[in-house]
């Protein structure tokens, strides 16, 4: 019988999947697709094979009611690229999964222990977790038979020390609510540093990189030898840099100012610091590529917006420069940090006392490949190094799943 070698990525939010299946023997993509809207009138799921022959992109649009419905149809596509499910070519299926708070710190195969666990943190991540669940439920209930992994946004950042950890408050009160920094984006920020390194032709463990990732969410990382020791991310999402919606650091005395002032309540505040702030709360669009051109037409609050989100983001850079102390690279990453090279270039800017510098012509370059974006002479080397969380959830899992079913007998065999 063949070993199999395939990983089907999940992603499952709260309304909607995001689904890879890779073939862990070149790490190729064979298909992908997302389900949006679930359990309203207009879902809708797009699936895109990628296999030679598949055919283009696939759409069907009309009411999917539940996250079970969302993976039969998923199924179903996949069975139409001959990809099935069902398939003995499937070793697993990588689930991610938001919170893992201190107890995971990497993956894990599910078993009902894992899921009560993972259902304990809900009340530290109310968004994510519980979409988190539906989709491994739902997954299981399809293939009973198969190792169903988690692979935890929190895990790379479990390495942090206290200092960085800890917030400075009453330690009873935070042990007992489990507040304290967890971060997030953590198979990006690891897949990052990793890459970086391979870049710059080191091991992770002798390089120290910054790594900047600036999606529609943004984070950043201080990672030394591999390993992370600050992140900007807490106890949830919402801490740290300015985001495509979200705040980013404010300080948390606006929070019972605005209910006593404005007589907002805890859910309107959340929703205001959440949806209603970062980018888009400072000039009405969160879509970086708008707030350029808004920019070059001479819009005074499109400025503004860009100046704030850049400041926080130099301010970042300053922190973790001196958490670690030397600095081997700053890479950007996702959606702003690998296309906006205005943003780039703003965010290092003036730091060529550190050795910080990018070459104009360089960074104006686009590709989809890992490179350098910094003058030759520059002590610090600035990166652009596209993330692939689904490749390395599905590595992280197809290595679990490996570990556990052929360890042994490949140590017999090595003799
Ligand atoms: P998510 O956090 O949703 O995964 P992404 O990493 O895909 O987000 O980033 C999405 C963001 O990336 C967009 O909101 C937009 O601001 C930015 N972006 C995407 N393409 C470009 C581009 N060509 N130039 C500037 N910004 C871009």
């Amino acid at each position: 019988m063949t070993t199999p070698t395939r990983v089907l990525v999940l992603n499952s939010g709260s309304s909607s999947v995001k689904y890879q299946l890779l073939d862990m023997r070149d790490d190729r993509r064979l298909a992908q697709g997302l389900v949006e809207r679930i359990g309203e009138e207009t879902s809708r799921l797009v699936h895109t094979p990628l296999l030679a022959g598949g055919g283009g992109k696939r759409e069907r649009t009309g009411p999917i009611a539940d996250h079970a419905e969302a993976l039969k149809l998923v199924s179903e596509e996949l069975a139409a690229d001959g990809l099935g499910l069902d398939s003995p070519e499937l070793a697993a299926i990588g689930h991610r999964v938001v919170h893992g708070g201190l107890r995971f710190t990497a993956p894990t195969v599910i078993d009902d222990a894992v899921l009560a666990e993972i259902e304990r943190l809900v009340p530290v991540a109310p968004l994510h977790n519980p979409a988190n669940l539906v989709g491994i439920r739902t997954a299981t209930a399809l293939r009973p038979d198969l190792p169903q992994v988690a692979v935890f946004d929190t895990a790379f950042h479990t390495t942090m020390p206290e200092a960085a950890a800890r917030y400075a408050i009453d330690v009873e009160t935070a042990d007992a609510h489990r507040i304290r920094r967890y971060g997030f984006h953590g198979t990006s920020h690891a897949y990052v540093s990793r890459e970086t390194a391979r870049l710059l032709g080191k091991a992770p463990e002798e390089v120290n990189v910054i790594v900047l990732h600036l999606g529609n969410g943004a984070s950043a990382s201080a990672v030394r030898g591999g390993r992370c020791v600050d992140t900007s991310m807490g106890l949830t999402p919402l801490e740290g840099l300015v985001m495509g919606t979200r705040s980013g650091d404010v300080d948390p005395a606006v929070t019972f100012h605005l209910m006593r002032v404005a007589g907002m309540s805890a859910d309107e505040i959340d929703v205001l610091l959440n949806k209603r702030s970062g980018l888009v709360g400072l000039c009405g669009d969160n879509d970086m590529r708008e707030i350029r051109r808004r920019i070059d037409e001479g819009d005074e609050r499109a400025a503004l917006a860009f100046d704030v989100y850049v400041h926080r983001l130099k301010k970042y850079i300053g922190a973790y420069y001196a958490v670690l102390g030397r600095v081997d690279a700053v890479a950007f990453t996702a959606g702003v940090g690998e296309n906006a090279a205005p943003v780039r270039e703003a965010a290092v800017a003036g730091l060529e006392e550190l050795g910080l510098a990018v070459d104009a012509g360089l960074n104006a370059v686009r590709s989809d490949e890992a490179r350098i974006v910094s003058p030759e002479y520059a002590r610090v080397a600035v990166a652009v190094v596209p993330t692939d969380e689904e490749l390395e959830i599905a590595r992280q899992s197809y290595a679990l799943v490996r570990e556990g079913s052929s360890g042994a007998h490949e140590q017999d065999t090595e003799k």
